[in-house]
């Protein structure tokens, strides 16, 4: 697993307040507690002045420590989740720089066999194609977390092999900016992670998955490789499932092909069902919402963030990129989810309304979802809190 969170960077997360390390006495436990965690560092052989760079001018994080403490407030509906991280735009930039990388795409598919158009959607999903790499500073963000009482051994640990992969040349100090977690650069590595599998496939002698989309690639290549990737085996397709159909649910409850094809099941697309292969039935969103058959494949791409939602994102995205059309069955609501540029949209009417007084970039964190929910009163609906369709209708004036 990558991360800790299932929840891409910029994905949305609604998290509580919470007051922390407040008054001189907390004060003086958060630097008796940095300083130890220093201690540690050195003792793990990272050199004196990495460690200094690493720890200078650090200040006690309140939004690193409230993140990794809270639970998102609701599950993010399946729908959302796929109207975010499977849109348009992300669709378009994904062809642009499949052609732009082209040649790279195809040397680590070759090196690895792995599907291109899974690895380009990965890295979509990950980084938004390098452009999004996360906002914390990991040599603070880490002390900061561990501090905050997030298993502080685990969380010391990733700081450790972080500045290992500086002290080692990889990436230079100043560019270890990710999640709160420590997961960083265009794959969203762990810092244990990048160790292990990081590979340098441009061959300028450094593992850099920040700065060199080859070495990104074929390190996300490799990761998927080691999960156990199986060359020419499809994540899985949308599939039409019988009203009648009372057999087995679940990616892990698995049959051959040929019995799925006895269960009455056929693919959503009008093709034909693959020669071969294993196949479990997923419905995220319940009979009503659109049915898939999944691979062993899907399972590795789950391997690299452990949520259904995100292996089958990746997998839809790759097949968008790939000129396949989008899902033939509706999912299950007449309020659908909203995508990156909806969302922006959303909160710049907020604000002209009145609601909102923060920055329009389509992040949906509390003072957005306050605003929402504040909106959806004045307009006589259930104040969610949830960035919708409807809402949207409503203060767009149709
Ligand atoms: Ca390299």
């Amino acid at each position: 697993m990558i991360r800790t969170i299932p929840r891409p960077i910029g994905a949305c997360a609604v998290v509580m307040a919470a007051s922390l390390f407040a008054g001189p006495a907390a004060a003086a436990s958060f630097d008796a507690c940095v300083k130890a965690i220093r201690a540690d560092v050195l003792k793990a052989g990272i050199r004196a002045d990495i460690v200094n760079a690493a720890f200078r001018n650090i200040t006690f994080d309140e939004k690193a420590v409230r993140f990794s403490r809270t639970q998102p407030e609701y599950r993010l509906a399946i729908w959302d989740y796929m109207a975010f991280l499977v849109d348009d735009v992300r669709i378009a930039d994904g062809v642009r720089m499949m052609q732009t990388h082209g040649q790279t795409l195809r040397a680590v598919e070759k090196a690895y066999g792995v599907n291109r158009y899974v690895l380009a959607a990965l890295w979509g999903v990950e980084s938004d194609y390098g452009q999004e790499k996360g906002i914390f500073f990991l040599p603070h963000a880490l002390p900061n977390v561990a501090c905050g009482g997030k298993k502080p051994a685990v969380f010391t640990a990733e700081l450790i092999q972080a500045l290992r992969i500086v002290q080692a040349g990889d990436v230079k100090l100043q560019d270890l900016n990710g999640s709160w977690a420590g997961a960083f650069g265009q794959t969203q590595f762990m810092p244990s992670t990048y160790r292990r599998l990081a590979v340098d496939f441009d061959r300028d002698g450094r593992r850099d998955t920040i700065r060199s989309v080859p070495d990104a690639l074929a390190s996300a290549a490799n990761f998927l490789k080691r999960a156990g990737w199986q060359s020419g085996l499809p994540w899985g397709f949308e599939v039409n499932v019988l009203r009648s159909y009372s057999g087995p649910i679940g990616r892990s409850r698995k049959s051959p092909i040929s019995a799925w094809a006895k269960r009455g099941l056929s693919r959503a697309d009008g093709g034909a069902f693959p020669a071969t292969g294993s196949f479990g039935l997923i419905r995220p969103a319940g009979p009503s919402g659109p049915a898939f058959l999944v691979s062993h494949n899907f399972d590795v791409l789950y391997s690299y963030n452990a949520a259904e939602a995100y292996a089958l994102a990746i997998g839809h995205l790759s097949d968008r990129l790939n000129g396949k059309g989008g899902l033939k069955t509706a999912w299950p609501t007449d309020d659908p989810g909203l995508n990156r540029a909806q969302r922006k949209r959303l909160q710049e009417l907020l604000i002209v309304r009145g609601y909102y007084k923060g920055e329009a970039d389509g992040r949906i964190g509390p003072l957005t979802i306050v605003a929402i929910k504040a909106a959806q009163k004045k307009a006589g609906l259930k104040p969610t809190g949830r960035p919708g369709t409807r809402i949207l209708k409503v203060l767009a004036g149709n």
